[in-house]
């Protein structure tokens, strides 16, 4: 069975990177998700167990004490993590999983699984769109999206740390897509993943 690999996914908010994500799910329905844990209230429209596990703090704190998460943050006041075992089930049916979290989660999962990671930073085409996409919502307080904004920015300036950056450009979210649907075929064919094939003919 070949082995699933880790696709983490960044976007500073207002990159675009929840339509992306989700069209490469539709594009490629193999595709594993995980689930995130937060403490952050829920925003209109979303379902617990579904954007996210919904919960509060001491519920968190105690998943953490319990070894129960595989990575996880403190963004603008609230936890965010990913619970191991949302992606321990992915990865054990050989599949590959998306994660969509920020930088510092990213980080600590590259740094735990190497070899079996690729972090893609998702960016707008600008900071000023980036500002449009954000206030756009509608969904936040002026002082939050001004909090976000900050945030974004930071983000973006942590790119360097990324295996890829990919523009997502004001409508054009089905070819940022694409482009990521690109890079998780050429992963797959890296040498060393494709070791075992090629040694076939050692014979
Ligand atoms: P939002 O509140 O907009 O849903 O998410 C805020 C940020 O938290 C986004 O950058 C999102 O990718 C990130 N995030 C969501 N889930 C997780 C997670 O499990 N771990 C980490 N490190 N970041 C997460």
């Amino acid at each position: 069975m070949k082995k699933g690999l880790i696709f983490v996914i960044s976007g500073p908010a207002g990159s675009g990177k929840g339509t992306v994500v989700k069209l490469l799910r539709e594009m490629i329905p193999t595709l594993g998700y995980s689930v995130s844990a937060t403490t952050r209230a829920p925003r209109p429209g979303e379902t617990d167990g579904v954007n996210y596990h919904f919960m509060s703090r001491e519920d968190f704190l105690k998943l953490l004490e319990n070894g129960m998460v595989l990575e996880y943050t403190e963004y603008c006041g609230n936890f965010y993590g990913t619970l191991k075992s949302e992606a321990e089930k992915v990865l054990a049916e050989g599949r590959d999983i998306i994660l969509e979290i920020e930088v510092d989660g990213a980080l600590q999962v590259k740094s735990l699984l190497p070899d079996d990671t690729v972090t893609v930073m998702l960016i707008a085409p600008d900071r000023d769109e980036l500002e449009r996409r954000l206030r756009g919502r509608g969904t936040e307080a002026d002082e939050v999206i001004v909090k976000r904004l900050d945030r974004a920015i930071e983000e973006v300036a942590l790119a360097e740390k990324y295996d890829y950056v990919v523009t997502n450009e004001t409508d054009r979210s089905e070819e940022c897509a694409n482009n990521i649907r690109s890079i998780i075929a050429a992963e797959h064919l890296r040498y060393r993943r494709m070791k075992d094939t090629v040694d076939i003919y050692r014979g």
